[in-house]
C-alpha cells in the first residue's frame, strides 16, 4: 500500500459525515464516481451527502434514485450548513476548484476539516489535505476503483457501488474505445459484471434515450450549423441561446455532438460552441498528434485531457468564434 492510499484510509476510518463534491455540470465519471463513493461510504458504516454544484441532466438522474444529494444552486445554504458538519470533503473528477463555478467554490474555500482530491485530470492545483491525482487512469470512477482496492476494501464494493463505477468507466472512455483504457479497465469491468452490474441497462440509459427534440436539434446542428475550416482537418458547431429554444433544449441533449464532428473522416479537431445565459460554453476533441487542452487553458479560460477539454467565454458567439479561428494555427502539429 503506498503511503497515499494509507492516508487516504486512515482518513476515511476517522471520518463519520462525508461531503461529496463532484465538478460542475456533472457528466457520466462526475455522477457515476459520486453514486459509487456514496454507496461505498454507507457500505463502510459511514454518512456520506453528495453536493452537485448545479442540477444533472435528466438522463443521469435514473442513478441518483435512493441517494442522499444536494444541489448547491438552488440550496446553499443547506449545503453550506452541511458542509460545517462534514468530517472529510472528497472532491471527485475534478483538480481546480474554479471547476465547481463561482458559487460552489465556498463550500471547498469554507471546509474547515479534511479534504481529499481524487482525480484523472493533467495540472492538477494543490488545493486538498491529500491529492490523488493519476492523469494515466481513463477516469476517476477507475481509479476510486483501483483506491478501494489497494485500501483490501473490495468487499465493500456492491453492486450499487459498482453500477456507478461502470457508469463513469463508460462514459469517459466512450464505451471503452479511447487509447486511456488500459487491462485494468477490462479486468475492473469483469469484477463489475460479476457483482451483478446490468451493463446493457447502463448503457440502453444513457446512449438509448433520445426526445424527439434532441434528435432534430442534433440533425439540424450538423445539417445547417457545421462548418469545415478550409485546409485544415478542423470543424466546429455552434449553437445559440435561439436556435436552441426552438428545439426545447434541455440539459444534455448536445452531449456526444463534438464527437460526431470528430468522426468526419479526414478530421482531427472538432469543437462546439454553446451558448447560454452565461456566455458560451466550449467543448474540444482531437484525435493523434492534435492537441486541444492547452489550447483551451490559454484561449478560453479552460483545460482537461489532450484529447478532450473544455473551455468558456464571455465574448458572444461570433466574437468567440473569431477568437477560435484566429488562433486555430496553434492546434497543427
Ligand atoms: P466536455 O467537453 O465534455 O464538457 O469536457 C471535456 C473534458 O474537459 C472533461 O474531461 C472535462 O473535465 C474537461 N473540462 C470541461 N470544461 C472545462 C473547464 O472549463 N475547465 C477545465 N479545466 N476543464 C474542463
Ligand atoms: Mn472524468
Amino acid at each position: 500500500m503506498t503511503d497515499e492510499i494509507k492516508r487516504l484510509k486512515e482518513l476515511i476510518n476517522a471520518s463519520n459525515t462525508v461531503l461529496i463534491l463532484p465538478h460542475k455540470a456533472p457528466d457520466g465519471d462526475a455522477v457515476g464516481s459520486a453514486v459509487a463513493w456514496f454507496h461505498f461510504l454507507l457500505n463502510n458504516n459511514k454518512k456520506p451527502t453528495i453536493v452537485f454544484p448545479d442540477r444533472p441532466a435528466a438522463y443521469l438522474l435514473p442513478f441518483l434514485d435512493e441517494i442522499e444529494y444536494l444541489v448547491f444552486e438552488t440550496q446553499p445554504e443547506k449545503s453550506l450548513e452541511l458542509a460545517q458538519h462534514c468530517d472529510t470533503l472528497f472532491c471527485l473528477d475534478f483538480n481546480d476548484p474554479s471547476r465547481v463555478g463561482k458559487e460552489a467554490v465556498e463550500l471547498i474555500s469554507s471546509f474547515k476539516a479534511q479534504s481529499v482530491m481524487i482525480d484523472h485530470h493533467p495540472f492538477p492545483s494543490d488545493f486538498c489535505t491529500l491529492q490523488i491525482s493519476k492523469p494515466s487512469v481513463c477516469s476517476t470512477a477507475q481509479l476510486l476503483f483501483e483506491c478501494i482496492e489497494e485500501m483490501d476494501l473490495l468487499s465493500s464494493v456492491d453492486k450499487n457501488v459498482g453500477q456507478g463505477i461502470y457508469l463513469g468507466i463508460m462514459t469517459d472512455t466512450g464505451s471503452f474505445r479511447y487509447p486511456s483504457v488500459d487491462a485494468k479497465t477490462h479486468y475492473i469491468l469483469g469484477k463489475l459484471l460479476d457483482l451483478g452490474v446490468e451493463h446493457f441497462k447502463i448503457h440502453e440509459s444513457i446512449f438509448d434515450v433520445n426526445t424527439l427534440d434532441k434528435l432534430q436539434l442534433r440533425g439540424f446542428a450538423i445539417n445547417e450549423k457545421l462548418v469545415c475550416i478550409p485546409n485544415h482537418p478542423i470543424a466546429y458547431i455552434s449553437l445559440t441561446k435561439e436556435e436552441l429554444d426552438r428545439f426545447n433544449y434541455q440539459k444534455g441533449d448536445t452531449e456526444g455532438l463534438v464527437n460526431v464532428i470528430l468522426s468526419i473522416e479526414g478530421y482531427s479537431v472538432a469543437a462546439l460552441f454553446v451558448e447560454s445565459r452565461d456566455g458560451i460554453k466550449i467543448s474540444f476533441r482531437s484525435k493523434g498528434d492534435y492537441f486541444v487542452n492547452e489550447f483551451s487553458a490559454k484561449h478560453f479560460q479552460g483545460g482537461g485531457h489532450k484529447y478532450a477539454a473544455g473551455g468558456f467565454s464571455e465574448d458572444t458567439m461570433s466574437v468567440t468564434i473569431e477568437r477560435f479561428k484566429t488562433f486555430l494555427n496553434e492546434l497543427l502539429p
